[in-house]
């Protein structure tokens, strides 16, 4: 496995890979890798030649009280994971070399952003966008893999590469969770001790909100209900959001039908934790 920290050095490796007829399988990350990172790594390990891990916490998307500074961080580790998967090239750029100077262009989500974390996180999937569109024309990739933790990023990512015309397969990873159900995340580690036991309770109020539907429940606003009272009774965390939207174009519902997305968002002391359920709803159930 070889690290790559320049741009430069970057494309000019994916462009004679190209030139040799490699398809090439990538993940983007922001580093401090869990098994949810290496599942995504393993399926592009799997059905590509060469796989690209980039580790790179990218400040455009991070908001200016959020956790930029505090993310966690540990490169010698993630590399030691990465090996282990098997993976070939690891590009860990400096945010210098990723934004030398004043942006003259930049990327701006106009949909899908009034809702979850788009309207949580101003600007947060502009972020993505930006560090996306460089990523992908550095890298070069045939396929590029993404976690449905972050299901509004796998929406908002389509359209892009849509709009943009990428030459790029989006491949979508279901998510990896701890045995009491808690979606693996970076962030988890900034949980204090006895915010680490009440989080599985985002997944179980998914968890209630999945057997009200199947119980026949329609309402999203008697699901939300439910779901923000479990929440509140089991956790001391702050409810951002608890939004139940169709899946993936993400408009707000009147009654249950097709497929639709519950998604929750809670800010504990020094972490803030998404969770989401995709779930498809048959018309005559
Ligand atoms: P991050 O490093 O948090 O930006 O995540 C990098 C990629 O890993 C994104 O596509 C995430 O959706 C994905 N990811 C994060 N957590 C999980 C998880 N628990 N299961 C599957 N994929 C995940």
């Amino acid at each position: 496995m070889r690290t790559i920290t320049t741009v430069r050095e970057m494309q000019m490796i994916a462009l004679r890979l190209k030139r040799e007829g490699k398809s090439i399988g990538f993940v983007p990350t922001m580093g401090y890798l869990h098994e949810g990172h290496l599942s995504l790594l393993k399926a592009a390990r799997k059905e590509n030649d060469v796989t690209v891990l980039s580790i790179f916490v990218n400040p455009l998307q991070f908001g200016p009280k959020e956790d930029l500074a505090t993310y966690p961080r540990d490169f010698d580790r993630d590399s030691k994971l990465a090996e282990q998967e098997g993976n070939d090239f690891i590009f860990y750029p400096s945010a210098e070399e990723m934004y030398p100077g004043t942006l003259s262009v930049t990327a701006r989500v106009q949909d899908r952003t009034d809702v979850l974390c788009g309207k949580s996180r101003p600007g947060h999937f502009d972020g993505v966008a930006m560090v996306l569109t460089k990523l992908f024309n550095i890298v070069q990739p045939d396929k590029v893999y993404f976690g449905m933790k972050d299901a509004q990023q796998v929406a908002v990512v389509d359209g892009l590469v849509k709009d943009f015309n990428f030459a790029v397969e989006i491949v979508a990873v279901e998510t990896v969770r701890e045995a009491d159900g808690l979606a693996k995340s970076s962030r988890n580690i900034n949980l204090l001790p006895a915010e680490r036991v009440e989080a599985p309770a985002l997944n179980q109020s998914l968890k209630i909100a999945e057997s009200m539907i199947f119980e026949g429940e329609k309402d999203p606003r008697e699901i939300i209900v439910q779901i923000r009272e479990h929440i509140e009774k089991n956790t001391t965390g702050h409810i951002d959001y608890v939004e139940i939207l169709s899946y993936p174009d993400l408009k707000g519902l009147d009654r249950l039908e097709g497929t639709i997305i519950i998604a929750i968002a809670v800010k504990f002391t020094k972490a803030r934790l998404i969770d989401n359920a995709i779930i498809t709803i048959n018309k005559e159930s």
